[in-house]
């Protein structure tokens, strides 16, 4: 699958400066949604996994059929106040901006497997905050899967103790 030639380049969005990755073009193809989704499945098919966890928005979209697929559940991780029961909460920095993300206290329970995907690494603050949300909860976070990987941003030295996987780099 040639995805550097699918997934849209957008310049200075959301912010001047930022060349944003647009992956709308590559979901409404059945074929690179198909596998893409697989390839995310494979990467993790021999762990054992209990939950995929999926950042919002474009987390939701990549760690719920990954989560169908492993047999597990899913849990969404959310902006503040969008929640509606007992939620723990994590501020971190964004590539551009801070921000703070929400999870549901009851929705990991003590030693569960996790598995956490989103669309795109970027510095790693999302994935980070993400993973320190699931481990206060007493989560096991057993792998980290991006669709897209921005290796410049070196994302992945936050993330050394992890097992982390991309599908393509830029
Ligand atoms: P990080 O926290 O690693 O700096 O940024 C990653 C988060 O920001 C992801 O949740 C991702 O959805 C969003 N993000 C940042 N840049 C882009 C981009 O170019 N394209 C897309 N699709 N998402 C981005």
């Amino acid at each position: 699958m040639n995805y550097k030639d699918k997934i849209r380049e957008i310049e200075n969005f959301p912010e001047e400066g930022i060349s944003f990755k647009d992956i709308t073009t590559v979901l409404k193809d059945p074929k690179y949604l198909k596998e893409t989704i697989d390839e995310l499945t494979d990467y993790f098919s021999d762990v054992d996994v209990d939950i995929v966890v999926g950042p919002e928005s474009r987390g939701f979209i990549f760690a719920t059929p990954v989560a169908y697929n492993l047999g597990a559940g899913f849990v969404p991780v959310r902006k503040p106040g969008k929640l509606p029961a007992e939620v723990e909460k994590f501020e971190y920095d964004l590539e551009y901006g801070k921000d703070a993300l929400e999870i549901h206290v009851d929705a990991i329970m003590d030693g569960m497997k996790v598995l956490i995907i989103d669309d795109l690494l970027a510095t790693g603050g999302t994935i980070s905050a993400t993973a320190k949300l699931v481990e206060k909860l007493g989560g096991e976070v057993v792998g980290l899967g991006f669709f897209i990987e921005l290796v410049d941003l070196n994302g992945r030295d936050k993330l050394d103790k992890y097992n982390v996987k991309s599908i393509v780099k830029y």
